[in-house]
């Protein structure tokens, strides 16, 4: 008899994880707690439009292992359309100043280099580090199931961004502006108030640069949703049990060993292994009752810095809106939307690039603003109705004051919380993607296992700084590989 796995969370960690219990030959039953798969990866319609919540730029569109998990789970198939922008974002600073991230780093050089020509040396040495960072090579495989012989070859092969995880491994993106130390007022000035007002790993955005450079990190067309269903399609073909509209509370533990999961309606289910690919700190504290407590797992928990949720002002717009670029930053300090002050601006994001988001000749315009958990974590259903009601007209206000006209056109306004994310995924705190990548984590992992538990495995972007969708659809492969190793048995992709 095939022995089962049950997999608490069915969104891209889940399904991963999903798919690869089957592949392997387990017994693979998912339970989620909403009524769709995809956790937040996802999408929702509103009279014809469609208002994406997640997919910006997906790692691994390319090459690499991440390339090698989306095909494995039909992320990515030859029916996918990928698009690589060449500009990342425009930002535009309050007294009109405007900066540009192009993706394409000779590009991106070039344009640096006449904004600030008096920092040539600089910025060359800045698009070094970002060319050389294209060496890293993820490793496929878990730790613990890596072979010397390909950990020695990749060690060597990534020889040159070694010494930049040495150099800045534990640097912020402060840090390194300032020793860059920029002599361009303007250029300080972007730099630091996009990536430098908070503790954001230097390493990390020199990667992402990379990531671009090599058009590995590409816009699927259709977005979060279609994504997510591929996924939760191929494990259904593999044959993959779905449980959905079903919560689990607890995690059965007799003698260190996890024996299944109790849901909300007290239901039993018994299983060989169990999975959490669920908010990490739901299943630590709550499910398991903070009973299976590592010295990392404390000390993350309690010390390293969350992403700032956000809000989403979705907007259906009976008319097409033309732009030279995906997303524009405007980083307006002080703005109040609703009850928040925006202290990193906000962004407006129209998806012309994806037909599928609107009906021909409409567009979708998204705006999307930081906005504090100690906003929304005690407000009432009252409070809650009449603060979406403000953020709305405020959203409208800045829409039309950037495309002026506009609100007549506007057919569809759909606001999202951080409450919103909370009710639907459990995400702890809205935070969208987990632990931020500092200069105190970005080189610290999680292990997927918890120190003194038998048959239990975590996957998700809680265990990785940062977050995102390929570390969430790595852990759940790797999860997979840590049973395969434990029953003796070997890992199959196929
Ligand atoms: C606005 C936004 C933009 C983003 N942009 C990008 C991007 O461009 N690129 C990128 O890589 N990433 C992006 N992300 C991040 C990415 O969406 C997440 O990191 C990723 O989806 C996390 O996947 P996960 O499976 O680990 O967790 P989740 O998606 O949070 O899934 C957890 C699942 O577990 C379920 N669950 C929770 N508790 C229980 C329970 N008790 N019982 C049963 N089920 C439960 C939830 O309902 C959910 O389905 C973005 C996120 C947001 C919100």
């Amino acid at each position: 008899m095939a022995k089962k796995i049950v997999i608490i969370g069915g969104g891209v960690a889940g399904l991963s994880a999903g798919i690869y219990a089957k592949l392997n030959g387990f017994d693979a039953e998912i339970i989620e707690m909403h009524s769709v798969t995809g956790g937040q990866c996802t999408a929702w319609d509103r009279r014809g439009y469609r208002f994406d919540y997640c997919l910006h730029w997906l790692v691994g569109t390319r090459k690499g292992p991440f390339n090698d998990i989306w095909r494995e789970t039909d992320v990515l198939n030859d029916n996918v359309e990928i698009v690589d922008h060449e500009v990342h974002t425009k930002i535009f600073a309050n007294d009109g100043r405007e900066f540009i991230l192009y993706t394409d780093i000779n590009r991106w050089e070039e344009y640096l280099r006449k904004f600030a020509p008096e920092d040539t040396k600089k910025i060359q040495m800045m698009c070094r580090d970002m060319r050389k960072s294209a060496f890293l090579q993820p490793f496929s495989d878990p730790p613990g199931l890596r072979k010397l012989g390909n950990t020695i070859a990749s060690m060597f092969s990534m020889m040159p961004v070694m010494m930049l995880f040495m150099k800045y491994g534990r640097k912020s993106c402060d840090e390194y502006f300032r020793k860059l130390g920029f002599k361009n007022e303007s250029l300080n000035y972007f730099f630091s108030n996009i990536y430098g007002s908070r503790d954001f790993s230097a390493l990390a955005f020199i990667m992402m640069f990379a990531w671009f450079n090599q058009k590995n990190a590409g816009y699927l067309i259709g977005g979060s949703l279609p994504m997510a269903n591929r996924m939760t399609n191929r494990y259904l073909e593999l044959g993959g049990k779905l449980l959905s509209g079903s919560k689990v509370t607890k995690i059965v533990v007799e003698n260190d060993i996890v024996r299944g999961v109790i849901l909300s309606d007290d239901t039993e289910i018994d299983a060989d292994y169990v999975i959490s690919a669920a908010d990490g700190h739901t299943t630590i504290f709550d499910m398991l009752g903070g009973k299976y407590l590592s010295k990392k797992i404390s000390n993350a928990y309690q010390n390293w810095e969350l992403f700032t949720p956000i809000v989403q002002v979705s907007f259906g717009i009976n008319k097409k809106i033309e732009s030279e670029v995906p997303v524009e930053t405007w980083l307006i300090k002080d703005q109040m939307i609703g009850r928040t002050k925006t202290m990193n601006g906000y962004s407006i994001m129209n998806y012309y690039f994806d037909p599928t988001m609107a009906p021909e000749g409409k567009s979708v315009i998204v705006m999307r603003f930081e906005s504090p958990w100690e906003l929304w974590k005690d407000m009432d259903r009252d409070q809650y109705g009449n603060e979406k009601e403000r953020i709305e007209l405020d959203a409208k206000a800045i829409l039309e004051k950037r495309f002026p006209g506009i609100t007549d056109n506007i057919e569809v306004c759909n606001v999202a919380t951080p409450l919103t994310d909370v009710n639907y995924t459990g995400v702890w705190k809205g935070s969208y993607e987990g632990f931020m990548p500092s200069s105190k984590n970005l080189m610290d992992n999680i292990d997927p296992a918890i120190p003194g538990l038998r048959k239990f495995y975590m996957a998700g972007q809680w265990l990785f700084p940062g977050g995102g969708l390929p570390p969430a659809g790595q852990s759940g492969k790797w999860a997979i590989q840590y049973i395969c190793k434990d029953e003796g048995i070997s890992f199959k992709t196929l």
